[in-house]
């Protein structure tokens, strides 16, 4: 991996100046390290440069983690698609999901949500783009979604997530970053309580930030190229 104190540093640096020059409230952007194939070491360092929020996007692999390194202070984000034979174990040992994109699975993480733990922090993923075959609803599926997740009792909506289809062009990735902010912005006004746009990764972050983003979620910039997935 790459210098862990060093990329991090970097990073929220790079997050602190993207704040100020799009006139976003500093502190306003949340840092989750995405850890999906990497090794425990690597977040043990992570922990060392004093993060503390992790997402991960395979149940399995996840919970390993999590179990292992125990540690009560960390904030556990689920960001991959979700099976409903996973259900459970995300329902008991995550503190968010940000790829909810199903009324059925919703319904099954409020079941399945532990009664000592406080109710399970939501995003809803939206297929901004509107590619085939890629996980998210349709925003004119939205409304209906909302409603389903707001009378379930164990789940707590926050806000919407997307993961847009990848351009190299900065103007090109505000697009679908600024038509998420509008969706938000709408609902906002009937849902005040909603804080949260699950936006941007390692090679759109700037775009995401100048657009409203309140989490980006990256992987790379932090610990360099995945090996697979
Ligand atoms: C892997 C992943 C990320 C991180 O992507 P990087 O390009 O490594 O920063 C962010 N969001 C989701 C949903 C992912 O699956």
């Amino acid at each position: 991996m790459k210098n862990s104190a060093n990329s991090f540093n970097q990073l929220r640096q790079v997050i602190a100046e993207a704040e100020q020059k799009y006139g976003r409230q500093p502190g306003s952007v949340k840092l989750l390290a995405v850890t999906k194939t990497r090794p425990f070491e690597d977040i043990s360092s992570a922990i060392d440069c004093g993060q503390t929020d992790f997402a991960e996007n395979y149940v399995q692999e996840a919970l390993g983690k999590i179990t292992a390194i125990n540690d009560p202070r960390l904030t556990w984000h689920f960001i991959g698609p979700i099976q409903s034979n996973k259900t459970r174990v995300i329902a008991e040992n995550f503190h968010w999901v940000h790829s909810l994109d199903r009324a059925k699975i919703a319904q099954r993480l409020n079941d399945m949500r532990p009664d000592q733990l406080p109710p399970i922090n939501i995003c809803i993923q939206i297929n901004i783009s509107h590619e085939q075959n890629k996980s998210g609803i349709h925003p004119d599926a939205l409304k209906d979604m909302v409603q389903v997740c707001t009378t379930l009792p164990r789940l707590r909506l926050r806000g919407l997530m997307t993961l847009p289809a990848p351009s190299d062009d900065f103007d090109q990735q505000r697009i679908p970053f600024r038509q998420l902010k509008e969706i938000f912005d709408v609902l906002n006004l009937s849902y005040p309580a909603l804080d949260t746009l699950s936006m941007g990764t390692s090679h759109d972050m700037e775009a995401a930030i100048a657009e409203g983003s309140t989490m980006v979620r990256i992987g790379t910039a932090l610990f360099g190229p995945r090996d697979y997935y």
